[in-house]
């Protein structure tokens, strides 16, 4: 059935008696706004005090190290930074590879993370003069292209850097936000192309100027993906955004273990349309305060 076809169908012919009533999943479904999303999450969870991190380069090298791998490794790693007095770019650039390896063990990849810290450090010294203020002091487009150029750094960790060490406006799209949208059927979540832009378009266009926002926004959505939104049984019962799921959408109960070995149904898995899945998965999670300090 061709979306005109259910136009006509739903619309009638003027005042006259529908001819028929297309199913409740045929009906077009205006987009939710996302500021919509933003109110039922926040209301639920409350301030989410993002990013974890003492200082702006502290929160840098939580977003590097969080690459494919949880939280609470990366928090294991960080103390075993700081531990060795290894939490400033100054003692990172200094350290042998070897120690800077040593320290960040536990969030794995350590080689790759523990090159890619080193060449961070090296580069804002020689390009910025070492301060992280001057780097951020540019516009968004300049610091995200730079950060993109640099190894082991894709766009949710230039997103997550510029977002909570730079205070910038740029959107950070993980494997959580593309579920969560994907399973409300939000049309910005199935377009081809460039799934990663499109989402950041339809944020940027919704959630206003205030850059806290922006930055609640993302942590609501990984909260979301921790408690409900669960990649193989959501539980959308108990969700907050449970009343905003389009009509079609079957909502999935825990299901008995034998029911689990087939398919998933209804608004679970299985529902990405043509969208890249995003390159590195950041699962931050704890709640200190905001960074203030720069180094
Ligand atoms: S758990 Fe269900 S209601 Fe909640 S965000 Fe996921 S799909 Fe939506």
């Amino acid at each position: 059935m061709v979306m005109a076809d259910v136009l006509l169908r739903v619309g009638g012919d003027g005042g006259a008696k529908p001819r028929a009533v297309a199913p409740a999943s045929c009906y077009p479904r205006p987009m939710a706004h996302p500021d919509v999303y933003f109110r039922h999450l926040s209301r639920h969870f409350g301030p989410q005090y993002w990013w974890p991190g003492r200082s702006r380069w502290e929160v840098m090298v939580g977003a590097i190290l969080t690459q494919n791998t949880a939280w609470r490794n990366v928090e294991l790693a960080i103390a075993e930074l700081r531990r060795r007095h290894l939490l400033s770019r100054a003692a990172m650039l200094a350290a042998p590879v070897e120690e800077l390896r040593a320290a960040i063990r536990s969030a794995g990849f350590y080689r790759q993370k523990a090159r890619c810290l080193q060449t961070l450090a090296a580069w804002v010294q020689e390009h910025h003069g070492g301060s992280l203020t001057r780097l951020f002091r540019q516009p968004t487009a300049i610091v995200r292209k730079e950060l993109l150029a640099l190894p082991g750094i894709g766009p949710e960790t230039a997103d997550s850097i510029l977002l909570y060490a730079g205070g910038h406006a740029s959107f950070v799209v993980d494997a959580y936000t593309v579920r969560l949208l994907s399973r409300h059927g939000e049309a910005v979540a199935q377009g081809p192309g460039d799934g990663y832009a499109a989402i950041q378009s339809w944020f940027a266009a919704g959630l206003g100027q205030d850059v806290g926002r922006w930055q609640e926004m993302h942590a609501l959505i990984v909260a979301t993906g921790k408690e409900f939104c669960r990649k193989s049984v959501p539980r959308c019962t108990t969700c907050p955004l449970g009343p905003m799921l389009p009509p079609a959408a079957v909502i999935s109960r825990p299901q008995p273990r034998i029911a689990r070995r087939g398919p998933q149904r209804g608004c679970g898995a299985g529902e990405f349309r043509g969208l890249p899945a995003p390159a590195l998965l950041s699962e931050p999670k704890a709640r200190p305060p905001r960074a203030v300090r720069e180094d």
